[in-house]
This record gives structure tokens, sequence and C-alpha cells, in this order.
């Protein structure tokens, strides 16, 4: 575990990362005039609490409510008496203490539970405003965090690479297409995603996710058409298995991709 921070322009940024197995994923927090996007797993407890104490932050917009995004938010209420706004449909999920096998434990650390408002549509800084979408796909209840004026848009887990290979169980690849369509319809320039970092060309990555992923559903849907089934779809297409489908025993894998796209 590793932590720090640094500026893009007037936001800051901090940067954890967490492992498991040879596996190292960074998770990216944005804090953008007191408002934090997002506030990381628990695993990154004691670097990330001593971010939070030295900074200013006023209110917290939870992109959604998987552990490696909302693992911080109770101690944040605890700690710092500030608002933390989520999905309404999420906030049952979240007022319940995270439930999730031994890999992702050990991996983000517990999510223990918390109090959220719901996330209104749109939400204000001294100098920003951020509309809130509602961005279905990487999980159901998941929103990003547009700033017009300034050309940002804040992803959450939409975008994460342009290359798929592996999907988590809570997600639909139609969801995702779907999302990415409309989200390209705005007008931003630059990318901030959980976990790969300030992206500057962040609407032409957007667009590369979208293609790739309509491309594989062409060929989906051809396989499909002569009478495979998803299973020996994933297996003609993604013919290696990769360690983390085994870690995760199948929540992370090729086959969630070819059979919700
Ligand atoms: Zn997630």
């Amino acid at each position: 575990m590793m932590l720090s921070s640094s500026k893009y322009g007037d936001i800051t940024i901090n940067r954890g990362v967490c492992s498991l197995l040879g596996y190292k994923i960074i998770i990216y927090l944005y804090l953008v005039d007191g408002l934090l996007i997002d506030c990381g797993a628990s695993q990154l407890k004691r670097e990330s609490s001593k971010f939070f104490q030295e900074n200013n932050i006023g209110q917290v917009a939870l992109s959604h409510v998987h552990e490696d995004h909302s693992g911080m938010a109770a101690w944040l209420q605890q700690n710092k008496n500030i608002p933390v706004y989520l999905h309404e449909m999420a906030i049952p999920q979240a007022r319940k203490k995270g439930k999730y096998p031994l890999y992702r434990r050990v991996m983000w650390g517990n999510r223990p539970a918390f109090n959220p408002q719901p996330i209104p549509d749109i939400l204000k800084t001294a100098q920003y405003t951020f509309e809130i979408i509602e961005s279905p796909g990487h999980t159901e209840y998941h929103k990003v965090f547009y700033e017009k004026q300034q050309g940002w848009l804040f992803t959450g887990d939409l975008y994460v690479g342009a290359k798929q290979l592996v999907a988590f169980k809570d997600e639909n690849m139609k969801d995702s297409i779907a999302s990415l369509h409309k989200l390209l319809q705005l007008d931003f320039q630059t990318v901030f995603c959980a976990h790969a970092g300030v992206v500057d060309n962040g609407k032409a990555a957007l667009q590369k996710k979208l293609e790739y992923l309509l491309d594989l559903q062409i060929k989906v849907e051809s396989l499909r058409q002569q009478g495979m089934t998803n299973r020996e779809i994933d297996q003609k297409l993604f013919p290696v298995i990769p360690l983390i489908t085994r870690v995760s025993h199948g929540e992370w894998s090729s086959y969630n991709i070819i059979s919700t796209i």
C-alpha cells in the first residue's frame, strides 16, 4: 500500500495502491474545490485518513457503492461530519456493512455501513457546477460527474481502460455501451478515472472503448447466429483464463462480458 498526492490545476489527486497476488490496482481520489469524488478503500485507511484530515472537504460524492469507492465513507461521516452522496437506489446497500468474498476483503478491506443521502442532479462547489449523470454499465447504480465549463468528466468505473478483457459480476455491457453513447454526446476533454487516473484525451479514450465494445458485440452476435452458446463464444474469443478469474471464482471474467453484450 502506498499513497501520494498531486495537483492537476485546481484538483488535488490522491493516489493509493492496493495489491493482491501480484495484481496492483491504483485508486485515484479527486478533491475539487471541497468536493471529494469517491473516497477509496478502507485498506488505505491510514494514508487516506491523513489526506482527509489535511484537506478541506465539505462534501463527498460517490460514483457507486463498490468497496474500493466507498470504503472510507463511514470514516468521513464519523470524523468530518460532512454529507456523503450516493445513487438513491444504492442507499439500502450502503446502510449495511459490505458483504463480499475473502479476496476482496484482502485487497480492499472492509466496507463499514454508512448513511448516505440521495445524490442530487446538480452538485455545486464555490467555483464549479457538476451535473450528476446516470451511467449504468459497470454496475446498475452508477453516476458520473460532469463539469461543463471546464470540460471535465469524472467517470467512476465506467472507463478504466479501452480494451476490457474481464467484467465484474455486476456489469452489463449493453448498459455500458448505452452509457458511453450518451456521454459521448457531451462536450468534454478530460476524463478523471478512478483507476486509470487523468486521461487528457478523454473523449477519444471513451470513443475507443465504445468502438471496442461495439466491435465485440458484432462478433458475438454473429457467433450466436451460428448457434454457439455464450460459453463457447467466450472460449473462442477469450481462450486464456486470467488469474483474476480463478482467484475471484468467476466474479471477474470474460464470460461476464460475453453474456451481457
Ligand atoms: Zn466498481
